[in-house]
């Protein structure tokens, strides 16, 4: 079924334990995302009849099961252990020149479980199948939903209980920053050897030894996280546990995408602080990667040295943001002129402005961009400036989605989804697959939420 080659199993044992999935009582197969499939070489056909696979019941041949263990920081506050609580690695599959992670997510306890369950809610499983493979197809770097099973099972959240799903993740890898950080943690020098070169050559092989990796993290979240600010997305749960190394979004959790544009936008509601906020993810991108550097100190030769080293590279995080945050948006606006979009961000905050549909509107239909802000005056002002610098129309339309995964309709799939209704769930993803273009089958996904339907705090429901 998968051609595995697993080379996280070859690692040190104590990189991870070797465990199977926990079975589960009734298998089956919600979703299976066929053209990711067969984009990774692999038999649509034979993993339609693969439930019993996704729900974690069979373990497929050549598979070495394993939960990966990491640490990391939690909003600011150190967790010494986390890892794979309630995932298992199956194993690498191969597809040409790329190899990717095959995982299985809400599959049982493991020794990192903690208090946890180890299972995730149906809820939880869907949301990071359509947000996800609505990011990659935005074009941002992320981690891809290959399945979804529902195990019938039921499983016991603050809500009360929920249908039991398995996710099948497919990554680039799960190292995290966190996966360095517990080597280091340890005084583990050999694990993080090892870590590093296995890192290197996974995700970064023109890289030279430890400062190289961490340059070639930085160049990476610095892209990664300007397009994420560049389509409203807010992450929501930012640790360093749910920073990759390979450069993809990772864990969807608590994220959300702004409706209404303010920079200080939360939507978790674990976030109390706003930690997490909009305008806050380059900050924090910088400090997860300084967390990085100290976790890969040990292999960077004579401390004091290090240290200044390390310090001086971390400090060109703000040129690579600034570059990469150039790049989308003046891409969003048409116009090479920084100060121009960042006067349309100000303007849009004095409103109630769709983020989404404000840029889509300025790309489509210019004049109408106005019925979105409040100061109409100041905005009128910006659009003879903008229309005089004649914008680029066509890097426009490929920088402004005419939809993104509204929080009411992930909330509504989910929904219908608890009550065994799947079809909104597959409708949202059909959509989302091509946000490009204004289509009849998308307009009522182009929407804000109204009072009603707003989604004003989100849930980890895990
Ligand atoms: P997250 O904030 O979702 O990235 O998860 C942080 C840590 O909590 C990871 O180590 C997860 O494996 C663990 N975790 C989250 N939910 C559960 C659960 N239901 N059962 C066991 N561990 C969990
Ligand atoms: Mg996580």
């Amino acid at each position: 079924m998968f051609a595995f080659d697993n080379s996280y199993a070859r690692l040190p044992a104590r990189f991870y334990t070797r465990m199977a999935p926990t079975k589960v009582a009734a298998p089956e197969l919600i979703a299976l995302n066929a053209p990711l499939a067969t984009e990774l070489g692999l038999n649509v056909d034979a993993l339609r009849a693969a439930a019993d696979v996704f729900a974690g019941n069979q373990v497929p041949d050549g598979a070495e099961p394993l939960a990966q263990l990491y640490a990391g920081h939690q909003f600011g506050g150190w967790s010494p252990q986390l890892g794979d609580g309630r995932a298992i690695l199956l194993g690498e599959h191969v597809a040409g020149d790329r190899r990717v992670d095959v995982q299985l997510k809400g599959s049982g306890p493991t020794p990192y479980s903690r208090r946890g369950d180890g299972r995730a809610a149906l809820g939880p499983v869907i949301r990071e199948y359509i947000v996800s493979e609505a990011m990659h197809a935005l074009g941002v770097p992320t981690t891809r939903a290959l399945a979804v099973a529902s195990t019938g099972e039921t499983v016991l959240r603050e809500t009360g209980p929920l249908p039991g799903g398995v996710l099948t993740r497919i990554a680039a890898s799960h190292i995290r920053v966190g996966t360095f950080q517990v080597f280091a943690a340890r005084d583990d020098a050999d694990a993080l050897q090892h870590l590093l070169d296995h890192a290197i050559a996974r995700h970064a092989p023109d890289a030279e030894g430890p400062m190289g990796l961490l340059r070639h993290v930085m160049q990476a979240q610095a892209r990664l996280i300007a397009q994420w600010m560049g389509f409203g997305f807010v992450h929501g749960v930012m640790n360093t546990d749910n920073m990759t190394i390979s450069g993809e979004t990772i864990d969807y959790g608590p994220c959300a995408f702004l409706e209404a544009y303010h920079p200080d936008t939360v939507f978790s509601s674990i976030d109390q602080h706003g930690r997490y906020a909009w305008k806050n993810q380059p900050d924090i991108g910088l400090w997860n990667l300084a967390q990085l550097a100290t976790a890969l100190l040990p292999l960077m030769g004579e401390r004091t040295e290090a240290v200044a080293e390390a310090t001086e590279v971390l400090e060109g995080f703000r040129d690579l943001y600034a570059t990469a945050w150039t790049e989308v948006m003046t891409a969003k606006i048409g116009v090479p002129d920084m100060q121009l979009a960042m006067e349309l961000l100000a303007i849009m905050a004095e409103g109630q402005g769709d983020f989404t549909n404000t840029f889509r509107a300025l790309t489509i239909a210019p004049e109408t961009a106005r019925d979105q802000v409040l100061n109409r005056d100041r905005f009128d002002d910006w659009l003879l400036r903008w229309k005089a610098a004649n914008p680029d129309h066509a890097a426009m339309t490929r920088a402004n989605p005419a939809i993104i995964p509204r929080n009411h309709r992930v909330e509504e799939a989910i929904d219908a989804a608890y009550t065994g209704d799947f079809a909104p769930f597959h409708a949202l993803n059909a959509v989302l697959d091509d946000p490009w273009q204004e289509t009849e089958a998308n307009a009522p996904y182009r929407s804000p939420a109204t009072a009603q339907e707003r989604v004003l705090r989100t849930f980890c429901g895990t």
